[in-house]
């Protein structure tokens, strides 16, 4: 067999088509109804207790801060209400000390602090008038108009029970302050911010999936609001617009004490990441159950394991060692007098990432996608000052090429199913309106025809089909964490 043939045979594992997309999209749609429910199942569909998406006209001066790993970012956004905004932003890498602090008091107080020294820089005159006054947060001693709504991102597992109520579950990405578990982190910033005297109200807990969602629908072209925003990205995961009344085990608790029922709406995070774990609809190869096996989370985020950015390099490095190890395809033998020995320590490979769990990133997929060259030049020169290989051939780059592109194919497809889930349980193909999606995260913006792959996908899914696939747009959604925290704080600030 020719190193072509073997390649497509191996792309061939990757194939994704229609009727088991189909397949795909009743199993998400049925998902979501069983989330909408009851909590714990696998499709977890969390309330975020914003009632309401903006359509380009708001106004206003508002912050936004986002607590993500690294770095803390303090940013000020002034909505234009012509769907421009613009952003004044600092970046404050977090001191290592801070993240295992004895109290939570010690981060919470550093936070506080680089807001008041943010609005002393930017809004310097905001932040003189008020600042002999007692404490912020609704207290007497200046006008509500004076106050900062600020939406607050914080990227770490909360049970959130209100726009601005949620409790810390757990620390990860290298935080650990056990006094904090179980507290709530808006009013550990809001107490800090008062002890200040800052004039900074923290009106919304904000997940980044909502923030994008917010943002896309303020820039989007037009009046029409966006039904979807997603993220393709490191990870992936999904927020729309769902009926209030659809929420069913949202509505059970009868308690609208955390949010404004009166839109009928509810934006519910659906983190999609862990659709069909149980994997009876989604496409399994030897590479997906190995992958999955030596992750740190194995039988968890089945689909996210096999769409995003994190996920694709790793899926394209198994399949290649395999082609590697199999004599009869021997991958990238020419290059080293027919040997195909795979160690890694005594072979031609050694050292080579292409041998290392986790050796290859995703925008390996995008390096492929893009050389069309005869020779393929970029992906051959990747393999040697990247992973390591040593004079591979325009042979053994094209059988890379095809493999990765089924790879990204494969992602691209089902990230069409839970956009198709979403648009069909939305109704909105009953309308005429377009049907606008955000989307953010380096797989969108940076691997080209990703959503070509999925619009093509959309086409093909029952109920939607080319004339609805012609009716969905999708456009980037950038800065979820800064305009669409911001967008958050707007609308929760009606309520409070
Ligand atoms: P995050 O989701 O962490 O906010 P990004 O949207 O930038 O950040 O996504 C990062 C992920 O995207 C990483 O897994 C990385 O491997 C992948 N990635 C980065 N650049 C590219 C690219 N050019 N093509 C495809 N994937 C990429």
């Amino acid at each position: 067999m020719s190193l072509a043939e073997a390649a497509k045979r191996v792309a061939a594992e990757f194939e994704y088509p229609a009727v088991e997309v189909n397949r795909g999209v009743k199993e998400f749609l049925k998902e979501m109804e069983e989330g909408l429910e009851k909590d714990g199942t696998s499709l977890s569909q969390i309330p975020t207790y914003v009632t309401a998406v903006p359509d380009g006209t708001e106004k206003g001066l508002y912050m936004a801060v986002d607590l993500g790993g690294t770095n803390f970012r303090v940013c000020s956004i002034r909505l234009h209400g012509n769907s421009t905004f613009s952003l004044t932003q600092s970046k404050i890498p977090i001191p290592q000390s801070l993240m295992t602090a004895p109290a939570a008091h010690d981060l919470f107080a550093f936070l506080a602090q680089q807001i008041g020294l943010f609005l002393e820089e930017h809004h310097g005159e905001h932040y003189e008038g008020v600042r002999s006054c007692k404490s912020a947060s609704g207290a007497p001693g200046y006008k509500n108009e004076e106050i900062f709504n600020l939406g607050f991102t914080f990227s770490f597992p909360v049970q959130q029970s209100g726009i601005n109520r949620g409790t810390l579950i757990r620390w990860t990405k290298g935080f650990d302050i056990p006094d904090a578990i179980g507290k709530d982190v808006c009013k550990l910033l809001q107490d800090e911010i008062d002890a200040l005297h800052l004039p900074v109200r923290v009106a919304a807990l904000v997940n980044d999936t909502v923030g994008t969602l917010m943002a896309r629908s303020y820039t989007a072209p037009g009046k029409t609001t966006t039904l979807l925003g997603s993220i393709f990205g490191t990870g992936t995961n999904g927020a729309y617009v769902e009926r209030l009344d659809a929420v069913k085990k949202l509505v059970a608790k009868k308690d609208t004490s955390g949010y404004d029922p009166s839109t009928g709406l509810m934006i519910v995070n659906t983190e999609w990441g862990s659709f069909d774990n149980a994997l009876t609809v989604l496409p399994d190869t030897p590479y997906d159950r190995a992958l999955d096996a030596g992750s740190v989370n194995p039988g968890i985020q089945m689909f996210e394991k096999r769409v995003s950015g994190m996920f694709l390099g790793e899926i394209l490095r198994r399949a290649l060692v395999a082609m590697i190890a199999d004599p009869e395809v021997a991958l990238f033998a020419s290059a080293h007098s027919g040997t195909n020995e795979l160690s890694s320590t005594t072979s031609i490979y050694k050292g080579s990432k292409l041998l290392e769990t986790w050796g290859v990133g995703s925008d390996f997929l995008s390096v492929c996608q893009t050389d069309d060259s005869a020779g393929h030049g970029s992906i051959r020169q990747t393999l040697v000052n990247q992973y390591g290989l040593h004079a591979p051939s325009a042979g053994d780059a094209a059988a890379v090429k095809t493999v990765a592109a089924a790879v990204g194919r494969r992602a691209a497809r089902l990230a069409a199913v839970a956009i198709a889930g979403v648009v069909l349980k939305s109704g909105r193909l009953e309308g005429t309106d377009e049907i606008d999606v955000g989307v953010d995260g380096s797989l969108v913006e940076f691997y080209p025809g990703f959503v070509e792959e999925i619009r093509a996908a959309l086409d093909e899914v029952e109920g939607v089909g080319e004339e609805g696939e012609r009716r969905i747009r999708i456009g980037i959604a950038k800065d979820g964490s800064g305009v669409g925290a911001a967008l958050i704080a707007l609308v929760a600030g009606r309520l409070g």
